[in-house]
């Protein structure tokens, strides 16, 4: 692969960028540049955020069409995405070393979905609504485009993540500046020819690849009516301060340390769980947010989980991540494979026991890849069992009764995601809802794109998905009628 562009996506063409800056795109399997895109520079995102304030501001423009017609360009973005699926996978795969068959499922499948599916809510959902009052007369409640919206993506789901700011920004009648992560930019490309392709009208997306600065600028930029981020919370901290000062209204979704707790009555045959454990706890090399990275387990069947996981990690092949047969890829950066290396020696320095992996795989010369790695004997109080390793690194944690497997779930800075591993799905129901977090699956965990998704504590303010991430887009008018 080798691509390169040398032109940035801005008011709806393809424009030469104020810099001859460039960014590398580099694969995570061979460590290998495979194309390179211009750096966004400041004057660059000065002219995407006037695109999209023209795009916005014209009186026949996109935030004034009619949401059928709206909906009509949403889908045909849809058909184009979908048409260029393999495009984006295999870029999101070369770079971030997403295990292609899972990229496949989801940052092939997921935008298109949520394109359909906002083109769906623009058409039904009405923007008016005449109340009568309670003091005679009535009001017409509008709900109006929010504005222009700063996109701010991570490098883990970089299509998905961007489609869930999109998707609903783009059905509410807004337009977007969106700046992809530098470790993925190539996908990024292939999105704005599928935008250009559907005929989008110029600036209501525009695209600026850039590292932190350019996205702390893009935050504070008077241009901009939101600020839509998912990344770390250390990030999300500085920029939600930088919303709070500005008042300008954002949605932060951050990171996650979130708690899969297996029941004394579990079924768990790993002949016909396998995939939704996988899924649930090491999806995409474990560089997932939502990943219930903590198992926790009754004493009465500790060992018995912790050799499951064993198990589980064993059976999983570690490979290129554009082989179709590949479950668990390199990580993304040399950097991250670094950090998750440093946490594995600080389980281990804390007491935990390394019961398979730990090191990095002997048959990979090439790529930042780590072991799927499995920690027993891990105390909730360990470094690794509060901090997001963002690697394929579980840490399995004893608990004596229910009480105490929600006190230790609870017991985290975060609430993003999580699991329970029950028998009986009424019993996993009430246990669910006594944990802290933004979301929680039953004897598995996926995403819906009509459900709410976001965290509680230190993973995040506000939710994408569903028809609250449409509203999340909408400014609310009162109209106060005789
Ligand atoms: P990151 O915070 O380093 O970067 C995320 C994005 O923000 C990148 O585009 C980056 O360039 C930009 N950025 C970084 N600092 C910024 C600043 N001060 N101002 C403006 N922009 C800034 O995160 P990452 O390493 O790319 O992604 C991994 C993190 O994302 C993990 O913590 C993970 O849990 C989190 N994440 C959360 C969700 C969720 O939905 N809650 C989903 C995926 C990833």
């Amino acid at each position: 692969m080798s691509m390169q562009y040398d032109s940035l996506f801005i008011g709806g063409d393809w424009i030469a960028p104020s810099s001859s800056k460039r960014i590398t795109a580099i694969s995570a399997s061979t460590e290998q540049p495979i194309g390179s895109v211009p750096e966004a520079q400041e004057a660059d995102v000065d002219a995407a955020v006037a695109a999209a304030r023209r795009a916005l501001d014209d009186p026949a423009g996109w935030a004034h069409w009619a949401p059928a017609a709206r909906a009509a360009a949403i889908e045909r973005l849809a058909d184009v995405l979908e048409r260029r699926a393999e495009d984006v996978v295999q870029c999101v795969s070369a770079q971030n070393g997403m295990p292609v068959a899972v990229a496949r499922q989801l940052e092939g499948v997921f935008p298109v979905v949520l394109l359909r599916y906002y083109a769906g809510l623009a058409r039904d959902t009405a923007t008016e609504e005449t109340r009568p009052g309670l003091f005679g007369g009535s009001t017409l409640v509008c709900r109006e485009p929010l504005g222009v919206v700063g996109a701010i993506v991570p490098w883990n789901f970089p299509q998905t993540l961007a489609a869930f700011k999109y998707a609903p920004a783009l059905a509410a009648g807004c337009t977007l500046v969106i700046k992809p992560s530098p470790e993925t930019v190539l996908d990024a490309f292939v999105f704005a020819e599928a935008v250009a392709e559907a005929g989008i009208p110029a600036g209501v997306v525009n695209v600026v690849p850039g590292g932190r600065e350019v996205g702390a600028y893009l935050v504070e930029h008077p241009g901009v009516d939101k600020i839509s981020f998912t990344g770390s919370t250390a990030a999300g901290r500085s920029i939600g301060e930088v919303c709070g000062r500005l008042l300008r209204p954002v949605t932060l979704e951050l990171g996650g340390k979130s708690a899969a707790i297996v029941l004394d009555d579990a079924g768990l045959d790993l002949q016909t769980m396998s995939e939704k454990l996988f899924a649930a706890t090491l999806l995409n090399n474990g560089q997932t947010c939502f990943l219930g990275t903590r198992v926790l387990a009754p004493r009465s069947r500790y060992s018995e989980i912790v050799d499951l996981f064993t198990d589980l990690a064993g059976t999983l092949k570690v490979g290129d991540a554009l082989d179709d047969t590949t479950q668990i890829g390199p990580m993304a950066t040399a950097a991250q494979r670094d950090r998750v290396e440093q946490y594995i020696a600080k389980g281990l320095g804390d007491g935990a026991r390394i019961t398979i992996g730990g090191g990095r795989p002997a048959d990979q010369d090439k790529g930042w890849f780590v072991e799927p790695t499995i920690f027993a004997d891990v105390e909730n109080n360990h470094t690794i069992a509060q901090e997001e390793i963002f690697g394929p690194v579980l840490s399995v944690i004893p608990y004596s009764d229910e009480d105490e497997a929600v006190r230790i779930a609870n017991d985290s800075d975060f609430g993003l995601g999580g699991t329970v591993w029950t028998n009986d799905p009424d019993r996993g129901l009430a246990l669910a809802k006594r944990v802290q977090t933004g979301t929680i699956g039953i004897n598995g965990y996926l995403p819906e794109p009509t459900a709410p998704f976001g965290g509680v504590k230190a993973s995040g303010l506000g939710r994408e998905l569903g028809p609250e991430a449409l509203s999340n887009y909408q400014q609310l008018k009162s109209i106060y009628l005789d």
